[in-house]
């Protein structure tokens, strides 16, 4: 296997987590400690994996982190209000809603109650909206990570032709949203598109989010083309369970550029992003709450 053409996103997000404990504590000693609260209703276990692993991060960053762990049975009134408390809490900077919620919440009016500016996952429609006008708001973390791993692989994204697989609100839309604010051309593909794989064979990026083992071969990529692998699908071979992405990456690898592998490719960068996007919401609340003056030494890279 020709790894060098692999996209190592462990590495580049062990870079932003540097970066970002590097702002935390810049941050801390102007008297600001970020601070995550991390909500999570009921005992999914794929779930309680990514909150721990959400927590871990923000600890090594330096984020204080706040964990509700909530029963399956939890009332939406009871959620509703205790996203209120958070938002008035001036020491919480960034709420995490864990999805998926149990059936009897109703996901949009929760996701909608989070405050814009303490939306770590960038999903209110204040930010979605303001993304999608191309200003500078919270955005959601996995198309974020995927910008940077394209960043990083090609430089300078103007003028490409990106065509993202899926239209999801999560990944799909925000990820062409962010595309065509770094003046890419952006097609997005999805299960009612005409001749999926003719569009995608004309791709500079691809940027795979379908939730389908495998489905994007060789036959679907340009010579060349650069591909993100959003996708996290566990499948039983040879007897054993394993993750494999939207993308075969045996076939794809002599075609392409570069690849992100499943596993640690777009994954490791999602919690960074998190952690990001945390650190930014603390600095804008501090901005919001002190005067011009007082707020000019603080910034981030
Ligand atoms: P969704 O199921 O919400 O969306 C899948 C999208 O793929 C839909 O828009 C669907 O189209 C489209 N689609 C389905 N079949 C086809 C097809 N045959 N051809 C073209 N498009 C198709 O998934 P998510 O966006 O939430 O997640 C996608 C993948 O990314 C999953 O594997 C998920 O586990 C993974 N993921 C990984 C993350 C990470 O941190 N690495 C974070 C989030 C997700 P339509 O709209 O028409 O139904």
């Amino acid at each position: 296997m020709n790894t060098c053409k692999l996209i190592d996103g462990k590495a580049a997000a062990a870079r932003v987590l540097k970066q970002v404990q590097a702002d935390v504590l810049r941050l801390k000693a102007d008297g600001i400690e970020p601070a995550l609260a991390v909500i999570l209703l009921g005992e999914d276990p794929a779930s309680q994996v990514y909150v721990r692993n959400k927590i871990l991060r923000a600890e090594e960053a330096g984020i204080r982190s706040l964990e509700y762990r909530l029963g399956a049975d939890t009332s939406q009134g009871r959620l509703l209000e205790l996203i209120s408390t958070l938002n008035n809490d001036r020491a919480v900077n960034g709420i995490l809603l864990q999805l998926p919620l149990p059936a009897h919440i109703e996901e949009t009016r929760a996701l909608q109650a989070i405050a814009p500016g303490k939306d770590v996952d960038g999903f209110h429609s204040e930010n979605v909206g303001g993304l999608s006008q191309g200003r500078n708001v919270l955005t959601p973390c996995t198309p974020s990570g995927c910008m940077q791993l394209l960043e990083d692989a090609c430089g300078d994204l103007s003028g490409k032709h990106a065509v993202v697989i899926g239209r999801s609100n999560i990944v799909g839309k925000p990820m062409a949203a962010l595309l065509l604010k770094a003046h890419c051309s952006v097609t997005v593909v999805h299960s009612r598109s005409v001749d999926a794989k003719a569009l995608c064979r004309l791709a500079d990026i691809v940027i795979a989010a379908v939730g389908r083992p495998r489905m994007i071969d060789a036959s679907w990529l340009k010579p060349g083309a650069v591909v993100i692998d959003v996708g996290i699908n566990r499948i039983q071979e040879h007897g054993r369970s394993r993750l494999v992405g939207d993308v075969d990456l045996d076939s794809a690898l002599p075609q392409v550029s570069a690849i992100t592998p499943v596993p640690g490719g777009v994954g490791p960068m999602t919690i960074a992003f998190l952690m990001k996007n945390t650190v930014t919401a603390a600095v804008q609340q501090a901005h919001a709450q002190r005067s011009p003056s007082e707020a000019t030494c603080l910034s981030i890279s």
